[in-house]
């Protein structure tokens, strides 16, 4: 039997990809699939490589991005293609009753203690008895904090981006908003046309930013959220025998804008190609996930090299007709490595931190 601890979207899709071959049991510490919900929910299009475009899940839709400079200033881009904006309740959902479809078992309310030798230990959190279930795979799925990491040695040193995040209603044009931030960034993302969902993100602490955001985007708070993000680490182990972790457990993030589902799912899809034709799942992630990864990381450490005169500069001199022109043409996630390679060529951008940006290209 494959164990999978957590029932999120990448434990999930890795239980339906797993099901034609082998007997999977997932195990998910909550009651149900897809809440609490710490997400804004924002993917490119990237993501109808793993769902379908008809479903119920995508709420919105957003072309406009304002990149923000310290000093209040911003470029205004109309991207090709439109940023998708999700439900993530039913985004999980969607992957669970694939799974369920496939004869997945869930178990609900059991918790992922321990290992045991081949067996994994279970606490039921209604009756708090503990149970043993033999395994001959276990994958951790079990987000960022992942318990499987910590209690297989594959946990290594973690560093996290604080998410903090609050729904409001606000009535707006259907912008998506991006600010860089010391050590991360800050975003305003619309849900509709009168909700927004804003937030921050940053490895140091993101509250003094989170309260100017509120204060700036006046609206009601409907609710707030708050949640870790790992930082990709290239150094980590993420398997050892038959022990492996997907998605935030291995975290498996994007550095620039944290964006763990697309990559998640991905190494869901790695992983069960790897059991199904006894490959190495190793060599997959290092092959087909490791290198974009690894291209986000270099680029956060520049951007996290940025003092606010170099965001003041950089937006300035991008805010002409040329470079809107070529930033346009590629998705969100693309956006970032043009914005640094059209910084790298434009000799006048090299003052500052900016040179930084030459290591990149
Ligand atoms: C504020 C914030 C905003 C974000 N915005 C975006 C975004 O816009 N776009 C994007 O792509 N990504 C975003 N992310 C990242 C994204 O949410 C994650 O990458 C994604 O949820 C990872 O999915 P997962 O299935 O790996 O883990 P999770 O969704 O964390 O699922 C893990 C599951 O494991 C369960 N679990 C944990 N421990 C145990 C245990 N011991 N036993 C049993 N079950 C357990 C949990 O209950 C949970 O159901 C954001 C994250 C945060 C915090």
């Amino acid at each position: 039997m494959i164990a999978i601890i957590g029932a999120g979207p990448v434990g999930c899709y890795a239980a339906s990809l797993l099901a034609d071959n082998f007997e999977v049991k997932v195990f998910e510490e909550h009651s149900s699939v897809g809440l609490p919900i710490q997400c804004t929910g924002i993917v490119t299009q990237e993501i109808f490589r793993f769902v379908p475009k008809k479903n119920n899940f995508v709420i919105n839709k957003a072309s406009d991005v304002r990149i923000f400079s310290p000093n209040n200033k911003y470029i205004k881009l109309k991207l090709k293609k439109p940023d998708l904006i999700i439900d993530r309740k039913k985004f999980d959902n969607y992957f669970y009753n694939q799974a369920k479809k496939k004869g997945v078992n869930f178990v609900f309310n059991h918790k992922f203690i321990s290992t045991r030798g081949c067996d994994v230990l279970i606490k039921n959190l209604k009756s708090k008895k503990i149970k043993k279930f033999k395994f001959s795979h276990l994958i951790g799925a079990d987000g960022p904090l992942s318990s499987v990491a910590k209690n297989t040695g594959l946990y290594n040193k973690r560093k996290f981006f604080i998410g903090l995040q609050a729904i409001i209603k606000r009535k707006n044009n259907n912008i998506i908003d991006f600010y860089p931030v010391k050590q991360g960034f800050a975003w305003a993302v619309p849900e509709d046309k009168n909700t927004l969902r804003i937030g921050v993100a940053s490895k140091t602490n993101p509250k003094e930013y989170f309260n100017k955001l509120l204060k700036k985007y006046k609206g009601k708070i409907i609710v707030k959220q708050a949640g870790l993000i790992p930082v990709f680490n290239p150094w980590t182990t993420f398997s050892k025998e038959n022990i492996f972790l997907v998605g935030d457990a291995a975290g498996f993030v994007k550095a620039t804008t944290a964006g763990g589902l697309i990559p998640g799912l991905r190494s869901a899809e790695i992983l069960a190609h790897s059991l199904n034709h006894n490959l190495s799942y190793e060599a997959g992630i290092y092959l087909h996930l490791f290198p974009n990864l690894w291209l986000n990381l270099k680029m956060r450490r520049v951007m996290d090299s940025f003092t606010e005169k170099d965001w003041n500069q950089l937006i300035r001199e991008l805010n002409n007709k040329e470079s809107k022109k070529v930033l346009q043409s590629v998705n969100r996630d693309k956006l970032f490595q043009l914005l640094l390679s059209i910084a790298a060529n434009n000799p006048r951008m090299m003052k500052y931190g900016l040179r930084h940006v030459r290591s990149l290209f």
